[in-house]
This record gives C-alpha cells, structure tokens and sequence, in this order.
C-alpha cells in the first residue's frame, strides 16, 4: 500500500491563528493517524504580501504547537521556473491565451454572458487576433494569462465529461459552471496558486490533501489540471472551518487569535489543540 504524504501549506502573509491551528491539526493528524508523513510547503509565489517575519513564524509556531515535518520544507519561491515550464507546455497545447480585458471588461463579459455564474468567466466572444495581440504586447500592456475552457474541453474530449476526485470518501464530478477561464499567471507573477499547488502535490507525490472546505471549489480546477498535465490525483478530505465565538472565520488581520499572540499571553499548546477539538 502506498505510504500516505499529506501537507499544510500556509501562505507567510500574515501570523497563522487559531484557524490554522485547525487545519494543520487536520493535516498532521491525518498522517499521524495512518502512519504517513505530513510535509510542510511555504505558498509565498505573492511577494509583495508575503513577508520573512511571517515565514519565521510559521515554523516556529507550527514547532510550538508539536508538529514535525521532514526537512527542508519547500518554499515556492525558490522554484518560479518550475511554475513557468508548466505555463510553457500549457502554451504549446494552446491551452492558455493573453487576456488584455480590465476587472471591469471581464465582469461586463459575465454580465452578458447568458448563463453566468457568480463571477466565473468563460471567455471572449471572438478570440484576439494574433496580429492584435502582438500590437498590445509590443506596447507593454498588462495581461494575464487565462485558462481556455473551450480549448480544454475540445483537448480532453471524453476524459472531460468524466472528471472527478474523491472528496471525503464520496466521488464528486467536476462541476464545469465552477471552472471557466481562470487566470493561471499575470505578466508580473508568472504563476499563480493553482499551477504553483498542482504542481508541487504531484512533484512532492501528496497521496490525499487535508485542507478546509473554502479550497472545496478550487478542488474543480485542480482536477481540470491534473488531468491536462498528466498528474497523479490524491485524494481530498475538505474539512468544516473553524469559526470563532461569533460564528465568522478567524482572519489573519483578527491579532487576538494569532497563535504568537495566544502564546504571549501563557497559552498552553495542549489546550489550544484542545481547544481546536471541542470547536471543531
Ligand atoms: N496556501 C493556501 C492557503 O494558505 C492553502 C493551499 C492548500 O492547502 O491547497 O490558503
């Protein structure tokens, strides 16, 4: 039976809190429980929003709280060009497209659109000439790279309609109104979450993925990827996300419940995880 390997992968964008506390306890405990490993990945591709202090941090609260991960971590940061060979065989397939179109245009796109969901956009009408995208690319404009929709589904054909992934033992179908045509890399960035996550839960060969049920919608594009780019599919486990004595999502900017905070004022870490439990 192949051995289990799970991850946490927080972003160093702000201190963890209790929130996170949850999640790595569901993370870790999972790979406890079976016998596996759990791997901790630093998400920081955003450089204007991550900090070191904030990096610093996580390990050290993460070490608090009792966890062990083998080391090193991966930090993304250290591997763009990994990112951008994906977005480069993404191009060869004409699978992506230079989107020009501000926040506006694309939400006015939706708008029309007969059949919108939320802000899911499936793309232009009439596809960029190339001579006109030459034009604005010649002329320094800003543009993101977009998922094509159509294009993928044209690609994977039967395999399409097919898609699925195994989410807390239950198997559910990709939902294409969730998809559309995402954004996978802006000029300045190069890649974005979902190519920077995908790819490194195959290349670090994450057999299932404990995360909390706010990724459950990214979980649709991921599929699409995996399935694009030939990776393997882990199984996921989305589970409930911890809410505070009101009743809302503990946020990073919330201080009082940032773990460094908890740990200043005496906390215990057996209580905090105890804690965790008896709310969760
Ligand atoms: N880096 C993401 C976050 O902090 C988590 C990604 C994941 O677990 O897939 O929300």
């Amino acid at each position: 039976m192949t051995k289990i390997r799970t991850r946490f992968a927080p972003s160093p964008t702000g201190y963890l809190h209790l929130g996170h506390a949850a999640s790595a306890q569901a993370a870790f405990g999972f790979a406890r429980k079976y016998g596996g490993v759990c791997l901790l990945r630093i998400e920081d591709i955003d450089k204007t929003r991550c900090k070191p202090e904030f990096e610093r941090a996580i390990y050290e609260d993460l070490d608090w709280l009792g966890f062990d991960w083998p080391l090193p971590a991966r930090r993304q940061s250290n591997h763009f060009k990994d990112y951008q060979g994906v977005l480069e065989i993404l191009q060869e397939k004409n699978l992506i497209y230079r989107c020009f179109k501000t926040r506006k245009e694309i939400l006015e796109d939706i708008a029309r659109a007969p059949h919108g969901h939320s802000n899911v956009y499936f793309g232009p009408d009439t596809p960029l000439s190339k001579g006109a995208e030459q034009v604005l690319v010649q002329s320094k404009q800003p543009y993101a790279w977009r998922l094509s929709f159509k294009s993928c589904q044209k690609y994977l054909g039967q395999r399409y309609d097919d898609l699925s992934f195994i989410n807390n033992s239950e198997r559910v179908k990709i939902n294409p109104a969730l998809l559309g045509d995402i954004i996978l890399a802006r000029k300045d960035v190069g890649t974005s979450y979902h190519i920077a996550c995908c790819h490194d839960d195959a290349l670090q060969g994450i057999t299932d993925i404990v995360r909390g049920t706010d990724l459950l919608e990214t979980t649709h594009i991921h599929r699409l990827l995996q399935e694009i780019m030939d990776w393997p599919v882990p199984k996921y486990h989305h589970h409930a996300l911890l809410m505070d004595s009101e009743g809302k999502r503990f946020a990073k900017r919330d201080n009082a419940a940032t773990l460094r905070a908890l740990r200043q004022t005496g906390a215990l870490p057996e209580n905090i995880l105890a804690q965790i439990k008896s709310i969760g």
